[in-house]
């Protein structure tokens, strides 16, 4: 296809503004894309190269104005361009508006006066980002303007937005799946499943077009071709719990993600944005290695170590991710270490479909070493115990997730949550307690919690976890004394002693004075320098309780 056919569609399809018109401009452009049609269902995206592809083009917008000035002739600088820019915002604009072309005598023979084509395009901008080393900003310039310098108006503003990666047509991913989809004739599932085991839409749409849909069934994971990284949401154990009764609990490893494909004897790591860092993770390689016994997709964390094995801060493990020069030496200073705690595929099989905990199974039976614990629970106390467990070994928290999720690339779903830490935790007045039971029944086990009224104390909730059986004698010892009446297994106590307390969430709630309740109350510490009188007031729960 001529470029200039491209740059028709995709303005036409910027100004279309209802979704499904566009999908369906999308479907016409691939029907009709011929050979052409794996660059053109990117190009539209504004994308050169398939996503799972770490290849970059590196033109930043200066390289950009820069050969847009050399291609628009003498008179026009640089300075000149960015300029326009700032008068009209948008740099397509400005290409469409310089007279580009005034050099094409200038241009280099190779590059030729025929009309552009998307192929042309294409072998061009890969040429461009395998420039590399000393010389290579002057050698991308002369690319791209040899490009521009061939370019009509509209052709300059859609060859301008692709190379910095803003098409402004409004086709993502999703229009894109769903155009695949129309001009094929296929299930819009099918599509997105192969786009997801493939991170490839040039491969998709090809298949799509020329194998339909036994063809797009036939595209599995491929050791060596990364996938979106299964991402996370912000939530609470209540909102886990709820949602899933049972929750899996791991640890929350405060480094940087790396997706691990070993085809059996050598071993290539992807970050999160899919780029290759196995250079500059030798270590993780050897451990990987090492540990692996079968070709496998792993999922994971990398995180910086001491010489205990305990974790460091994050900003550790950023000296060593993408480094480029000084390996060795940026490896004696800092040791990472590879804690795994998914596995995408194994010898063969694609395990995206198999439950979490298989997963994690079929990651202990490859793995010798590093894989990440996991533990499944009902328990809201049982989870606050494992993420200060959690917090005491320096790691960020804990994951909660759901035990019987598949793994979704790319989703920012609900299956996994990131715990959420309190924000806030509040002061409030010990106003009366519970006998425990069991071996507890010779001392309190539950305290009541009230917040400051005027002068009064309206009760907001009970709070019974979080203590250690140490810290429960010592209250004790503290809180006798203070009873003033008792009633079976409660008591009322006088208010001199204040609590700081987590929870997760206030609630309206008509069991207590207040009218509020604590979701999840967990106790930090007595504020031993706290009166009842600096006790929060239920003024200030009111407000946390609109603001949440
Ligand atoms: P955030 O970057 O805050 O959105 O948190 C999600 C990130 O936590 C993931 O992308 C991983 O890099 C990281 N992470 C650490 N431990 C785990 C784990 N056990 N499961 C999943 N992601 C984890």
């Amino acid at each position: 296809m001529k470029f200039a056919e491209f740059a028709e569609r995709a303005a036409e399809i910027e100004a279309e503004p209802a979704d499904l018109e566009t999908i369906a401009l999308v479907a016409a452009l691939l029907e009709d894309a011929g050979e052409d049609i794996g660059p053109l269902v990117r190009f539209v995206q504004g994308r050169v190269f398939p996503a799972h592809d770490g290849t970059k083009l590196d033109i930043g917008p200066s390289l950009c104005y820069a050969a847009l000035a050399k291609s628009a002739g003498p008179n026009v600088s640089a300075t000149d361009v960015e300029s326009r820019l700032a008068d009209v915002g948008e740099i397509g604009a400005v290409a469409e508006q310089l007279d580009l072309g005034g050099q094409r005598g200038l241009s280099d023979f190779a590059n030729g006066t025929d009309p552009l084509t998307v192929s042309d395009v294409e072998e061009s901008l890969t040429e461009l980002a395998a420039a590399d080393g000393p010389g290579s900003t002057d050698a991308k310039l002369d690319i791209l303007f040899g490009l521009l310098n061939r370019a009509e108006p509209l052709e300059a503003k859609f060859l301008s937005r692709l190379v910095l990666g803003e098409m402004r047509t409004g086709v993502g991913e999703r229009t894109v799946r769903d155009g695949i989809a129309e001009a094929f004739d296929l299930p819009v599932d099918a599509v997105e499943r192969a786009l997801q085991l493939s991170n490839d839409c040039g491969l998709v749409a090809r298949t799509a077009r020329d194998d339909g849909e036994p063809g797009l069934e036939r595209i599995r994971l491929e050791i060596g071709r990364p996938v979106q990284s299964m991402l996370a949401q912000a939530g609470t154990a209540v909102e886990a719990l709820d949602a899933w009764d049972e929750a899996v609990v791991e640890t929350k490893y405060d480094g940087a993600r790396v997706q691990v494909h070993y085809d059996g004897t050598s071993v290539r790591l992807f970050s999160r944005n899919l780029e290759d860092v196995t250079d500059a993770l030798p270590d993780v390689v050897e451990q990987v290695t090492e540990r692996l016994d079968s070709p496998a997709i792993v999922d994971g964390e990398v995180v910086a170590v001491d010489e205990n094995g305990s974790p460091l801060p994050f900003q550790q493990v950023l000296r060593r991710f993408r480094r480029k020069h000084d390996v060795a030496a940026a490896r004696a200073s800092v040791t990472v270490e590879l804690y795994a705690f998914d596995c995408l595929h194994v010898d063969g099989e694609d395990l995206l479909d198999a439950p979490l905990e298989e997963r994690h199974r079929r990651l202990e039976s490859v793995l010798e070493d590093g894989v990440a614990d996991l533990e499944r629970t009902s328990a809201v106390e049982r989870i606050a115990e494992l993420e200060r467990a959690a917090l005491e070994a320096s790691h960020e928290g804990i994951m909660l997730k759901n035990p019987d999720s598949v793994y979704a690339p790319g989703d920012r779903g609900q299956n996994w949550l990131k715990r959420k830490p309190d924000v806030e935790t509040l002061d409030l007045v010990v106003t009366g307690a519970e006998w425990g039971e069991g071996r507890r029944a010779n001392q309190f086990g539950t305290f009541l919690l009230a917040a400051r009224r005027g002068n009064e104390y309206a009760t907001i909730g009970k709070v019974a976890t979080g203590i250690t059986d140490e810290q429960l004698a010592e209250l004790h010892e503290r809180l006798e004394p203070l009873v003033r009446s008792e009633d079976g297994t409660v008591v009322d106590l006088a208010p001199e002693t204040v609590f700081e307390v987590g929870y997760e969430e206030i609630q309206r709630s008509p069991t207590y004075s207040s009218g509020y309740a604590l979701r999840f109350p967990r106790f930090v510490a007595v504020r031993e320098e706290k009166s009842p009188a600096d006790a929060d007031s239920l003024e200030r729960v009111e407000r946390l309780a609109t603001d949440q």
